[in-house]
């Protein structure tokens, strides 16, 4: 992970872009990755979360162009990749470049006027660790977009959830990822010392102050740096089978299971897969309802418990967890750590914690010492204050 500050990356990136293609960039624009607090593998179902945006943050200096050419490089990936827009399609430009150009596949194709570009992208948001540097890439792509066409989706609440929406389908049909609504949302949505309560079914959003430093806390995020790649077969096998689910049910998403009627509807299923699948989306959302009352009631306790409940559904309910999840997450509670879970898709990636201010040291160095004697690769942790969504900088 980058230590770099954000006026570094602006003009690190800006003099790649000079490097690169000889002239300065029409501008800089940056969106950031996203740690949800509570509310996992819900969004695809209907339901309720509540990320935060990481002060961690993916930059992008743009310049527009006459034709549809557009040209892309990074500064965290080998050589330069092009694509004509009329060509994008999920084998082409194919790579990282698909998150790019996906972003104006499916602008063009919701009929909003988009041309050719040139693209440097500079990050400081670790890959793969479930923080979301996906849609920090595709959200500062869509901002220097919306602003070098004058499409004006940043100025309002509307066009921000218009731009998560378009984003969302880029990933899912050009990088081939079938990810729910959550990260775009966040990267565009979220607010400075706030978390964002997002509710999938309807769109609605709320924020809800959060700023665990008055309170005394931190949130330690840990970077677990276990294998995890979205990609792959289970994110998709879990949304089948929630998929599945809801079909046997009649429903049309989980989300309109009430908690009270959990258990005679487990009784209408017939594997104990689905029952374990459906168990955790239902008892999540509620996890979600009861976690935003307990911060706006100033019960960090309570969001810490709620936190453990959630990691304990996950690991034995959803099976997203790992050894490593599981590990960093005992491992910070047993040093005075509120409650722990694992945040993101899982199967790997990174945790939260909240940790009393004056032990987020002992907490990492912790699960350092934890993660060396179990022969893991060392992780990264890191404390983070809910930052600001996607914008231009320069
Ligand atoms: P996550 O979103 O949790 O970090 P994903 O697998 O969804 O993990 O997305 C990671 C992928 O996004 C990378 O493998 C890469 O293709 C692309 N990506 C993200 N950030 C960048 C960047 N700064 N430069 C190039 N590609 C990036
Ligand atoms: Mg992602």
């Amino acid at each position: 992970m980058s230590e770099r500050s954000g006026a570094e990356v602006v003009a690190a990136v800006t003099a790649a872009f000079e490097r690169t293609f000889g002239a300065a960039p029409d501008g800089v624009w940056s969106a950031p990755g996203r740690v949800n607090l509570i509310g996992e593998h819900t969004d695809y179902n209907g339901g309720l979360c509540l990320p935060i945006a990481l002060p961690q943050r993916t930059f992008a200096a743009v310049s527009r162009r006459d034709d549809d050419l557009v040209r892309m490089v990074s500064a965290q990936q080998e050589g330069t990749s092009e694509v004509e827009i009329d060509d994008i399609s999920p084998d082409r430009p194919g790579g990282w470049a698909a998150y790019v150009a996906g972003v104006l596949w499916a602008l063009r194709r919701d009929g909003l006027e988009v041309g050719g570009l040139d693209v440097v992208v500079d990050s400081t948001v670790p890959f793969g660790a479930g923080l979301s540097s996906s849609a920090a890439l595709e959200c500062a792509v869509a901002a220097a977009v919306s602003d070098l066409h004058g499409l004006g989706l940043l100025d309002s609440a509307e066009g921000r959830a218009r731009f998560a929406a378009l984003c969302v389908e880029a990933e899912n049909v050009i990088a081939g990822a079938p990810t729910g609504g959550m990260d775009q949302s966040a990267s565009l949505l979220c607010d400075e010392a706030a978390a964002l309560l997002l509710d999938c079914r309807s769109g609605d959003t709320e924020q809800v102050p959060f700023d665990l430093a008055g309170a005394g806390h931190a949130l330690l995020v840990t970077d677990t740096r276990a294998e995890h790649a979205l990609v792959d077969g289970q994110y998709a096998a879990r949304r089948d089978a929630c998929e599945q689910a809801a079909r046997v049910l009649g429903v049309e998403t989980l989300r309109e299971i009430a908690p009270a009627d959990l258990d005679g509807t487990l009784g209408r299923l017939d594997s104990e897969e689905q029952r374990q699948r459906v168990r955790h989306v239902v008892t999540e959302i509620e996890r979600v309802t009861l976690t935003v009352g307990a911060l706006r009631a100033g019960d960090l306790a309570e969001v810490g418990r709620l936190f453990d409940a959630s990691h304990a559904s996950l690991r034995d309910d959803y099976e997203v967890s790992c050894d490593e999840l599981d590990v960093a997450t005992a491992t910070a509670r047993a040093h005075g750590a509120l409650g722990a879970r694992m945040t993101g898709g899982g199967f790997g990636g990174s945790c939260i914690a909240i940790v009393p201010a004056g032990r987020v040291e002992e907490v990492a160095g912790a699960v350092a010492a934890a993660f060396e004697e179990h022969g893991y690769t060392p992780p990264v942790s890191f404390a983070v204050v809910a930052s600001a969504p996607a914008h231009r900088d320069a």
